[in-house]
C-alpha cells in the first residue's frame, strides 16, 4: 500500500481513495472503513511513542494547528487514526483527554467494586462526539467540502456546528422537531451558527433524508457513517487503556444507540491487540434504552436479521429504532465475547441521579451503561471482582429538562432533591438549615 490510508467497503470490498468524500460505497450502499499502512512501531516502542506525546501536551499551548494537536487526544493516537494528515490540516478543539474517575458510591450503586467513569462529558461540545468530528472536518477540508451536514438526536449536531465553525465551512443539521432534541444541545447548535432544520418526524426520518440528500445535494456527511467519525471516536478506547497503563480493564460498558461508538470501541480495541498495545483485550458491553432496543433484541436472536422498533425513551441521545452501523456492531460483540442489554427509563434516572449526586453527573443516555452494569452483575454476566470502564457519554447540562423534572416536588423517586422555597428572614434561613445539618 503506498497512500497511508484508503477506504474499504465493508460489504465487497471495493476501494476509493482516502480523499473521496463519498460516505457509502458506490458499488453496493455498503459502509466505508478506512484502511491504515501499519505504524513503523509496535508493542512497547508504540506505548512510549503515545505516553511521550501525553507527557507533552500542553493545553495551554493551542494557539494553533500543531499546538491544538499536541494537546489533543484523540491526535496523539494519530497513526491509528488518520497517519496521512499533516498538522497544519488538522480542525481541533482541542479534543479527549477526559478523566477517568472512581465515585465509590456509584461503584455501589452498580455492585462493582472497581467502576471506572470515563467521562467523555469533559470534552470542548459535551459529548463523546467531538471525537468524531475533529476527524471528520479535518477530512470535510482535505477533501474540499463545500459545507457539512448530519442528522442528530442532538450532541452531532452541536459537534458539528462547533467544528464547522472552526474549519470555516457551513455546516447544515436536521434534527427530530416537536421539542425532541434536549434543551442544551438545541441550544449549543443555535449558538454555534450551524443552519438548524427540525424535521418533522424522528432521528431516524432524519437519517434516511440526509443520506439521500448529501450526495445528491454535494454536501459532505458526517454522521457516524463516516469512516473518519469512526477513527476519531476509537480514541476513547486508546485513552482508556494508556489512563490504566496500557493493562486493560475487564469491560468496557457504554450506551448503544446508532451503534457508532460499539464499532469504533471495537475497531480500537483490534488495533491495540494486533499492535500489541495490550496483550488481552476487555469484554464490551452495549447498553441500550428498553424502549430503543433492536440491538438488544437481535443479540438475543443471534443477530439472525437486522430489528427494527419504534424509539421511545427519556435518553433522547440513544433514541433510536434502526440503527446504522447494525453490521459492524454485531462484529464487534461477537469478536470480544461481548453482551448487548437493556435498561428502562426508570433504571436509567435511577442510575443518572446516583452518578450526578457524586458530583459529576451526565446526561440521561450516558447513566444507560451504569444501568447496564448493574442489569448484568445481578444476571452474573459481570462479575463483582471485576474491573469496570464505564463510559459517561455527555454532559450533566445537555438535558436541563430531565433534571428538573426529576428533581421536582413531590415526586417520588430515588435521590429527590427539589428546590425548597423559604421567606426572605434570617428565621427560614435557619430552619433550612436545620434540616440539612442537623
Ligand atoms: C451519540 C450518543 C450516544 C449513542 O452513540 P451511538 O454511536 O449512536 O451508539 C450515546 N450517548 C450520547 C450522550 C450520545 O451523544
Ligand atoms: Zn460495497
Amino acid at each position: 500500500m503506498t497512500a497511508p490510508t484508503l477506504q474499504r467497503c465493508d460489504a465487497c470490498g471495493h476501494e476509493l481513495p482516502e480523499r473521496d468524500a463519498r460516505t457509502s460505497c458506490p458499488a453496493c450502499g455498503g459502509l466505508l472503513s478506512l484502511v491504515h499502512a501499519p505504524p513503523a512501531a509496535r508493542g512497547a516502542a508504540l506505548r512510549a511513542l503515545f505516553d511521550e506525546r501525553l507527557a507533552d501536551a500542553a493545553p495551554a499551548h493551542v494557539a494553533d494547528a500543531a499546538g491544538a494537536a499536541r494537546a489533543s487526544g484523540v491526535w496523539r493516537f494519530r497513526e491509528l487514526i488518520a497517519p496521512g494528515v499533516s498538522d497544519a490540516e488538522i480542525v481541533s478543539q482541542p479534543e479527549g483527554n477526559t478523566p477517568l474517575f472512581h465515585r465509590p458510591s456509584v461503584a455501589a450503586w452498580a455492585g462493582v467494586d472497581a467502576l471506572l467513569l470515563k467521562h467523555d462529558g469533559f470534552n470542548p461540545t459535551g459529548s463523546f462526539k467531538d471525537r468524531g468530528m475533529t476527524v471528520a472536518l479535518t477530512q470535510a477540508r482535505r477533501a474540499g467540502a463545500r459545507a457539512v451536514a448530519c442528522a442528530s438526536t442532538g450532541n452531532t449536531s452541536a459537534a458539528l456546528a462547533a467544528y464547522a465553525s472552526l474549519a470555516g465551512l457551513p455546516g447544515l443539521v436536521l434534527v427530530p422537531g416537536a421539542q425532541q432534541v434536549a434543551l442544551g444541545k438545541l441550544a449549543q447548535t443555535l449558538g454555534y451558527g450551524a443552519r438548524t432544520l427540525l424535521v418533522r418526524g424522528d432521528f431516524d426520518d432524519c437519517l434516511r433524508l440526509v443520506r439521500e440528500g448529501a450526495e445528491r445535494l454535494g454536501v459532505y456527511l458526517v454522521n457516524s457513517i463516516n469512516p473518519y467519525r469512526i477513527e476519531g471516536q476509537k480514541s476513547v478506547a486508546l485513552e482508556i487503556l494508556q489512563q490504566l497503563r496500557w493493562d486493560a480493564p475487564d469491560w468496557i460498558v457504554l450506551p448503544a444507540g446508532n451503534l457508532g461508538n460499539t464499532s469504533a470501541v471495537g475497531a480500537a480495541l483490534r488495533d491495540a491487540v494486533r499492535l500489541g498495545l495490550i496483550d488481552r483485550a476487555p469484554r464490551v458491553a452495549s447498553v441500550q434504552a428498553a424502549g430503543a432496543n433492536p440491538f438488544a433484541l437481535g443479540f438475543r436472536e443471534g443477530f439472525a436479521s437486522p430489528r427494527r422498533v419504534k424509539a421511545e425513551t427519556v435518553a433522547t441521545a440513544i433514541k433510536i429504532g434502526d440503527p446504522a452501523s447494525w453490521d459492524r456492531a454485531a462484529s464487534v460483540i461477537r469478536e470480544f465475547g461481548g453482551v448487548v442489554t437493556e435498561a428502562d427509563d426508570a433504571a436509567i434516572l435511577e442510575a443518572k441521579a446516583a452518578i450526578d449526586a457524586a458530583g459529576i453527573g451526565c446526561e440521561p443516555a450516558s447513566a444507560a451503561s451504569v444501568a447496564g452494569v448493574r442489569r448484568l452483575v445481578r444476571e452474573g454476566v459481570i462479575r463483582p471482582g471485576e474491573r469496570v470502564a464505564a463510559i459517561l457519554t455527555g454532559h450533566v447540562l445537555k438535558d436541563p429538562g430531565v433534571l428538573l423534572d426529576y428533581h421536582r416536588a413531590g415526586r417520588d423517586a430515588p435521590l429527590v432533591n427539589a428546590p425548597v422555597e423559604i421567606d426572605a428572614t434570617l428565621d427560614g434561613l435557619a430552619r433550612a438549615i436545620d434540616a440539612v445539618a442537623s
